[in-house]
């Protein structure tokens, strides 16, 4: 059964101490639980240290996630993080492949399959994204675009537990536009990604994979994308910046 899980990119926004007021709203917004709901944030790496604090101090209900990871273990990489300084900090989850990663910073398949393999290696969960361009959803190619993603970032990929290995469908159209994919067009990404699963790792560890929605989800429309049989939570940027807008989602997500 897999669980829901709602995840927080707040990107390149909140300063050291905007990020840990934000994380101790939140904490306070989602003192009740989270329900079923797994709730992870990814602040800037900066950040990460005293959100880790916030979350231990208040053992508050949710998961600590990086932005970023270079697959080496030490060295010579300037300006990069290894795998082992994330869990040295307490974050349990890492995003990869973000839109905005492989645009401006030209991160390939190839780096994502890396980062991925660096950090599975290293039990941090990475939250693994993929997604179409304007152009390629207008051609009518996006699912074929995106099952070619997820077989070149899942290449000789070793998933012993699937519920630590998770997917966010974002198309790029719809990231911080406002134009949200409809729940039926994040189904049909969704459900290609599931069935491109069970061929690479089989029916059983398919059914476990989280695949998420990301793209202006909010509270407004996470129930209507849960609801969908492939769509296992979603990957949230704005909405994740304001703690009551933020637990809210959570809430209508349950
Ligand atoms: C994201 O950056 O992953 C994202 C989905 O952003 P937004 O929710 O703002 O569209």
């Amino acid at each position: 059964m897999r669980k829901v899980m709602i995840a927080g990119n707040w990107k390149m926004n909140k300063t050291f101490s905007e990020g840990v007021e934000l994380a101790l709203a939140l904490n306070e917004e989602l003192k009740d639980g989270t329900g079923d709901v797994e709730v992870v944030v990814c602040p800037p790496a900066v950040d990460l240290k005293g959100v880790a604090e916030v979350i231990e101090q208040n053992d508050a209900p949710f998961g600590l996630g990086a932005q970023n990871v270079y697959w080496e273990e030490k060295g010579a990489f300037t300006g990069e993080t290894a795998p082992d300084m994330l869990t040295a900090i307490g974050a349990g989850y890492c995003i990869i492949g973000h839109s905005e990663r492989r645009g401006y910073f030209g991160e390939t398949d190839e780096d994502i399959n890396k980062k991925a393999k660096a950090l599975m290696a290293h039990g941090i969960v990475p939250i693994s994204c993929c997604g179409e361009p304007l152009e390629i959803r207008e051609a009518g190619t996006h699912v074929e675009f995106v099952v070619n993603q997820i077989k070149a970032d899942t290449a000789d990929l070793v998933i012993d537990d699937p519920a630590k290995y998770v997917i966010a469908y974002e198309p790029i159209w719809a990231i911080g536009t406002g134009k949200t994919a409809t729940a039926d067009d994040a189904q049909e990404v969704c459900g290609a990604i599931r069935e491109t699963l069970v061929e690479i790792f089989g029916a059983e560890t398919a059914a476990e994979i989280r695949v998420l929605y990301g793209g202006s989800a909010n509270e407004k429309n996470i129930a209507d994308l849960v609801a969908k049989p492939d769509v296992d939570g979603a990957l949230v940027g704005g909405a994740s910046l304001k703690a009551p807008q933020f637990a809210e989602m959570v809430k209508n997500a349950q």
